[in-house]
């Protein structure tokens, strides 16, 4: 499977274990390895990542994929009624989430880890670009991920579609547009309760101040803001994570093009 022109990402399963209190199984790790193949031999036909160097697609491709849903990867381990319920008790979800979104997955970031890491999740991947969907299909049988769902279309399209609308537990978002498009994107997809994760590289207490309103208007709130720094390259992150607490309403997302051009 590994030929001698792929390399092999690292495994850093104590990076792993003290980062997220989690690590690869067997399976999971051969996974995160064909992924790796995969996108890069479909590199080569398709501009899907600059990222190709082993050590950086780890860290900036499959752990910072994780990262978002760190809190997440702790639930799913007990096997009983506490299942819904996260750790550190902020961030308790009734019930366990189970149904992810995945908004402009490209290369199909943060969705693939995800997926492969929380395997009785379903994870559904969008992107507006139909070639990426493409490829995306063409590798899932690939890796054997049977929990993962693809739909090319744009964000403002199918939150007004109301086999989408308000249908998922948590929407995940990483490097699509600012964090106002981003919450009108993924807020309306979400139920009542569910969490948006909006992933960012830096981030002010201004850009704060600026999106409560934004979020106040999709019906949400913004639970909390987390800053980290990545294991391998010491890079700073954010991730934002955004509840949902009223019904969106109807006239969100705006039309194609307008939660851009005129952010909230
Ligand atoms: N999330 C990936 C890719 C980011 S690039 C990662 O972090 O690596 C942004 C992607 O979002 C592109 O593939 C683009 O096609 C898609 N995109 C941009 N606007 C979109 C929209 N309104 N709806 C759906 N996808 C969108």
């Amino acid at each position: 499977m590994n030929d001698s022109t792929t390399p092999s990402l690292p495994e850093l399963p104590e990076i792993w274990q003290q980062t997220l209190n989690w690590q690869p199984t067997t399976k999971q790790q051969v996974q995160l390895q064909r992924l790796y193949e995969l996108i890069l031999e479909g590199n080569q036909k398709l501009n899907l990542t600059r990222i190709t160097d082993p050590q950086e697609f780890w860290e900036k491709h499959l752990w910072d994929s994780l990262r978002g849903v760190a809190l997440l990867l702790r639930v799913g381990e007990k096997d009983d009624g506490e299942m819904g319920r996260l750790g550190d008790g902020e961030k308790d979800f009734t019930p366990r989430p189970h149904h992810f979104i995945d908004i402009g997955t490209g290369a199909g970031f943060p969705g693939i880890p995800v997926a492969i890491a929380l395997s009785d999740c379903t994870v559904t991947l969008v992107d507006s670009t139909r070639k990426k969907i493409a490829f995306l299909e063409q590798i899932l049988p690939e890796l054997a991920l049977e929990n993962v769902k693809t739909l090319t279309g744009r964000a403002e399209e199918i939150g007004q579609q109301s086999q989408y609308r308000q249908n998922y537990d948590v929407a995940m978002i990483r490097a699509v547009s600012n964090a106002s498009v981003c919450a009108e994107y993924t807020l309306p997809l979400l139920k009542q309760g569910g969490l948006a994760i909006i992933y960012r590289g830096n981030w002010t207490e201004e850009e704060t101040t600026a999106l409560t309103d934004a979020v106040k208007l999709l019906g949400g709130e913004i639970e909390a803001i987390e800053q980290f720094t990545t294991p391998l390259s010491k890079s700073l992150r954010h991730c934002l994570y955004l509840r949902k607490i009223a019904t969106t309403p109807a006239k969100f997302p705006r039309a194609v093009g307008i939660p851009t051009h005129k952010p909230l």
